[in-house]
């Protein structure tokens, strides 16, 4: 039986849809390699409703348990009937493996051969950066900066200082085209931080405020724990029940994006139902008990109430003793103050040749949380951001279109960075002809995640298979991509954040281990290498990315 790449491909696709639809994770086939410009992924998407259908009637409808009444083993009772109605169902209709790809007809022979032709300036970029002179270089500058300034807290003097410091870096490179943006942002500070469990027994509890919490009076608050899976068991209990005790939020970690909300919503909606303190399980898949910070909101018009993230391991205790009827007891002594202070956004041009005003961006945040060393978030791409004009610079590689490197401040505490450059730039956004952001870490690239229309991603997508020879041409369809950028991109701008193999970026996500010993030098010259070719490419081809 002859197996073509199309079929393996919608094997795949079909696993990954199963499996999204049964964990509630987003959809990853279309990071499949030589899955990319099959045409089967807009197929595929389209059975959505029949396999929830099917998941729904083999998990909790009349089929459930049926195929094996096991229930650890009752995964493989799930999935077999699943993929096997699945596929009769799909290889049925033959149309799925033969759908067209429309790029070609969109782009055009000629554009195709123009972006074909940048094949020798990649290579350069490539070659100077993995195996020439800036080898090693972006690992170096950013383990100097990150061993010097440490973690870089909105609002703090040593942010400020890792700012000026970055401006003399770009200066010593001949780069002069530097600008500051002075704005308000949030200082918010950490003071001592405890939480003690007194009974069953007595024993500390790792944790870490999340960002803003107030503090508790100086003796701490002494509560009992109540524990819930998510918002709707929050919703559905007695407010007697809550009233005066400690909400743990306890959710499986799916997807960074679907579980944080129990990191930013958990204090208020505890607070709603009368609680005294909200702590919430780390958003992360992985812990050696390290507590993962992060931002948290006060909606308006609720009480205001300390709120701090415990480790995975902690969390899992309490669940243990509370599912026993046990009752847990805990004290939670918190302190921090909050004000605001001047901060600023660094922009970095470098001028394009015909076209100065239409630009390519490529950025990254400059703050982090106050612990670690901010080396992964956002260290890794603020230094990938930092190369791409010193490289292109170096090279004497100027582009039609300037390439603006932007480093945003304040991005940890509510992308406030970003929000006030698409206010101070908005009579000019017509002009962003691109927009990047790294923010999801710098391990080893392979692609980007694209926002827009169907031919500015096909003009991408073509850009990408110049990078088949590091493994980094994947295009990953994503609406919202980048964390500061999704304030721009949502008006409607192209942009994209880097895809790379991330796979265990939230184990360190806003933790004590966020250091230098997550980066690796050979992936840093990667990312900086792909990161300034893309961006060159982008910011010379004859057309501008359409809206
Ligand atoms: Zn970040």
């Amino acid at each position: 039986m002859f197996i073509s790449v199309s079929k393996v491909c919608l094997f795949f696709a079909l696993i990954a849809q199963v499996h999204s639809a049964a964990k509630r994770r987003k959809k990853t086939y279309v990071e499949l390699h030589s899955c990319d410009n099959s045409g089967i992924a807009d197929e595929i998407a389209s059975y959505d409703t029949v396999v929830k259908d099917i998941v729904d009637y083999v998990t909790k409808g009349p089929f459930k348990g049926k195929t094996y009444n096991d229930k650890r083993i009752d995964k493989m009772g799930f999935y077999t009937p699943v993929l096997l109605t699945l596929f009769i169902i799909i290889t049925s209709e033959a149309k799925v493996v033969s759908k067209e790809n429309v790029c070609p007809s969109l782009l055009g022979e000629d554009l195709m051969k123009e972006i074909a032709s940048y094949e020798i300036v990649k290579n350069e970029i490539v070659n100077y950066v993995t195996r020439g002179e800036f080898k090693g270089k972006t690992y170096d500058e950013l383990a100097k900066f990150v061993d010097t300034f440490g973690a870089r807290l909105s609002g703090t003097a040593i942010l400020e200082q890792s700012i000026d410091y970055m401006i003399q870096l770009t200066r010593d490179e001949d780069l002069n085209d530097i600008v500051t943006e002075e704005l308000q942002v949030p200082h918010w500070t950490r003071g001592e931080e405890k939480i003690t469990m007194l009974e069953p027994r007595v024993k500390d509890i790792a944790l870490l405020g999340l960002g803003r919490s107030v503090s508790t009076p100086p003796e701490g608050i002494t509560a009992n724990v109540i524990v819930f899976n998510d918002f709707e068991e929050l919703e559905n209990a007695e407010e007697d029940e809550v009233k005066g005790k400690i909400v743990l939020f306890d959710p499986e970690f799916t997807t960074y994006g679907e579980t944080v909300v129990y990191r930013t919503q958990s204090a208020s909606k505890s607070a709603a139902k009368g609680a005294v303190a909200s702590l919430v399980r780390s958003i992360t898949p992985f812990s050696i008990n390290s507590p993962h910070t992060g931002s948290q909101n006060y909606e308006d018009g609720v009480n205001k109430i300390p709120t701090a993230a415990i480790s995975l391991e902690d969390a899992d205790l309490i669940r243990r003793l509370v599912d026993r009827d046990i009752n847990v007891k805990l004290n939670i002594t918190m302190h921090s103050t909050f004000d605001t202070k001047t901060s600023r956004n660094t922009i970095i041009d470098l001028k394009g040749t015909r076209f100065p005003d239409k630009l390519v961006i490529v950025s990254g945040h400059i703050d982090s949380w106050d612990v670690g060393q901010g080396a992964m978030d956002d260290g890794g791409g603020l230094f990938v951001s930092w190369a791409a004009p010193v490289i292109l610079k170096r090279l004497n590689l100027r582009p039609k279109r300037t390439v603006r490197s932007i480093f945003w401040t304040a991005e940890e505490l509510g992308l406030v960075g970003a929000y006030d450059y698409e206010k101070q730039h908005r009579n000019e956004s017509d002009n962003i002809n691109f927009i990047m952001e790294s923010d999801e870490g710098t391990f080893a690239p392979r692609g980007l995640a694209v926002a827009g229309s169907q031919k500015a991603r096909c003009i991408i997508g073509e850009i990408l298979k110049l990078f088949e020879s590091i493994n980094a041409s994947t295009l990953v369809e994503d609406d919202s991509p980048g964390s500061d950028i999704a304030v721009i991109i949502r008006n409607g701008i192209p942009g994209a954040s880097l895809h790379n193999a991330n796979e265990k970026y939230f184990w360190f996500h806003h933790t004590e281990g966020d250091t230098m010993n997550v980066e690796n030098p050979e992936e840093l010259d990667l990312c900086a290498a792909f990161w300034t070719a893309v961006a060159y490419i982008i910011a010379d081809i004859s057309e501008d990315i359409p809206r």
